[in-house]
């Protein structure tokens, strides 16, 4: 019986791409110091938010999903056929504490279904990060997926990997060195995988093409039976086989989304 993990986080920090390497971000480097990771995970295409936050959560490209921008700020998601990764916990687990932080409501409102008893909020980061931080220490949840925007607001605004972007980015990675301690300090943190990631990069001041700097991100994870230093393989779309395998619950058969290789030892 391979070994799981009473609670898995999961925080995506909109169009961060790789740009971590650029300035000074000590949880993300932590992540990478503590655990295994890339600066080469692959994205979906188009590299546009909806359809690469519904790849990281359903682990099926978006000509699969089928989720664009507009139809996440306007309809709920109702596909069972490719559900998310929080259906197939919750499908596992009645119990289970689940939730969504997300700036950005549309992933909220538009991906994760209704009806699963999925605590949900939405905010600017900085008071999403307080709520976040004081949630895993009131219900330490199973399964929290959290997603920070003013990363790629600023990107839109100022350009990705220009210096006020990069000031905005060192302070997100604030908030996740936050998260990290809150799960010290709730008492879980040998018992949790944390995930790192972004949905996409960007270039100049927009993304949704096929550069490099849109395409690929980083990804780190550190837990228990995660390698210290080490290095893997994988694509945004992996991201809910690592989830559902550290939970112990069964995955889609109908996914694309495969565990890599080493990030487990056991
Ligand atoms: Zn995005």
């Amino acid at each position: 019986m391979a070994h799981t993990y009473g609670h898995v986080i999961l925080v995506g920090i909109d169009g961060a791409g790789c740009f971590y390497k650029k300035t000074d971000t000590p949880a993300i480097d932590g992540f990478f110091r503590d655990g295994s990771g890339t600066d080469r995970c692959l994205t979906s295409l188009p590299t546009i938010s909806a359809e690469c936050w519904g790849s990281m959560l359903i682990g099926v490209p978006p000509e699969v999903h089928g989720l664009t921008n507009s139809i996440v700020e306007r309809d709920p998601y109702l596909n069972k056929e490719h559900p998310t990764v929080f259906r197939l916990i919750r499908e596992s687990r009645p119990d289970a504490v689940l939730a969504s932080f997300s700036n950005w409501s549309p992933i909220n409102a538009g991906i994760v279904e209704r009806g699963l008893g999925v605590y949900l909020d939405t905010g600017d980061d900085g008071a999403l990060c307080e709520r976040i931080c004081s949630y895993i220490k009131e219900e330490k949840p199973d399964f929290l997926f959290v997603q920070f925007d003013s990363v790629d607001t600023a990107g839109h605004s100022y350009g990705y990997g220009s210096e006020k972007y990069l000031e905005v980015l060192a302070t997100a990675d604030g908030y996740l060195g936050r998260i990290r301690e809150a799960v010290e300090e709730a008492g879980i943190a040998d018992d949790t995988l944390l995930i790192a990631t972004a949905d996409h990069g960007g270039f100049g001041q927009s993304h949704g093409g096929d550069t490099d700097a849109e395409k690929f991100v980083f990804f780190a994870a550190v837990g228990k039976t995660v390698p210290k230093g080490g290095t893997v393989e994988l694509e945004v779309k992996d991201i809910p086989a690592i989830v559902v395998r550290a939970l112990g619950v069964k995955g889609a058969g109908n996914w694309d989304a495969r565990l890599p290789d080493g990030l487990f030892t056991e």
